[in-house]
């Protein structure tokens, strides 16, 4: 009898630390659910996700789908879409001008800055828009894992994590999945000429484009360091179970340059390239999405530092 008290204390603090942890823990990004966005995006069924496809338009309903489900706010110009023209120009096809959109989700902080986070979902479908580096490409569907479900499947992870985390951030933080960037950055393009936030709002950028292939004698790559001078101080201490480096440019590589041509800071993520680059063989099975989630980790840390500081002055970087 009187180690009844004891034991119901027990059983309510296990109870209490289970549901902390839930709640603590629970919306933290997850190897299986960065695995199973991989998956579905890269899936002979999404044949690649050419710019124009009806594949591309299911790639984008996946993203919208999810947004919706985190209770992103809708921030394009039809609701969760910003439509816009993209044109193939490396090729001469008959059907050069194809349909394409941005797909935004905002997550409304009622801050007065936005973080940018952002990932292209297109890739280069059956070959037949340009730049595959397979012989005869024409027909051959490319998977497009790596390049760069992995980093929609990031932006994914990040946006679940933010806007379930059930804290109010000191910044508004806005998601992009970018159509058309193997068109030439098409997308991000298209947004920094028709912004749904005032660039002049906007902190900095973070890009994610391929971090699926980490190797543990590389690392992972973080482009854009040299882009503020706020940078140092917040890399300094980083934690991170994944191995690290930096460098400064931020102008090259993907959706970031686009920003950083309008003098926003940027960072971008990328584990490096590898020799399924742009072929058919970019499949699932070769990610790593344990090391991706920490890799999203790592990114998590980074903008919460950030976050705590005021809002970034952009450096350019010669
Ligand atoms: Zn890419």
């Amino acid at each position: 009898m009187s180690t009844l008290p004891f034991v119901n204390h027990c059983f309510v603090l296990v109870l209490s630390l289970v549901l902390s942890a839930t709640t603590l823990f629970g919306q933290a990004p997850s190897a299986r659910r960065i695995a199973a966005h991989v998956e579905t995006l890269a899936s002979p069924a999404m044949k690649g996700r050419g710019t124009g496809s009806r594949e591309n338009e299911k790639a984008a309903a996946y993203i919208r789908k999810q947004f919706r489900k985190y209770k992103l706010r809708p921030h394009g110009v039809d609701g969760y879409y910003q439509p816009f023209t993209a044109k193939v120009r490396r090729v001469v096809v008959p059907d050069s001008l194809r349909q394409a959109s941005n797909v935004i989700g905002f997550l409304d902080n009622h801050a007065p800055y936005t973080i940018v986070i952002g990932a292209h979902y297109d890739h280069l479908g059956d070959g037949r828009q340009g730049s595959s580096l397979a012989e005869n490409p024409e027909g051959k569907i490319h998977r497009g894992a790596d390049d760069n479900a992995s980093g929609v499947a990031g932006l994914l992870e990040l946006a679940r994590y933010y806007a379930t985390n059930a804290q109010v951030e000191p910044y508004n933080l806005l998601f992009i999945g970018f159509g058309a960037e193997e068109l030439g950055l098409q997308g991000s393009r298209y947004f920094v000429s028709q912004p749904t936030v005032p660039l002049e709002k906007v902190d900095f950028m973070v890009c994610l484009d391929m971090i699926g292939r980490y190797d543990p004698a590389r690392g992972v790559g973080i482009g854009g360091y040299g882009t503020s001078d706020a940078w140092p101080e917040l890399f300094t201490n980083v934690k991170g179970s994944v191995k690290f480096f930096t460098d400064r440019p931020g102008n090259g590589g993907s959706d970031n340059a686009s920003f950083y041509a309008r003098q926003i800071p940027v960072l971008f993520f990328h584990t490096g390239g590898h020799a399924d680059y742009h072929r058919p063989t970019d499949t699932a099975d070769k990610i790593d999405a344990q090391a991706e989630e920490g890799i999203i980790r790592l990114g998590i840390e980074l903008i919460d530092k950030a976050m705590q500081q005021p809002k970034m002055r952009f450096t350019p970087v010669n």
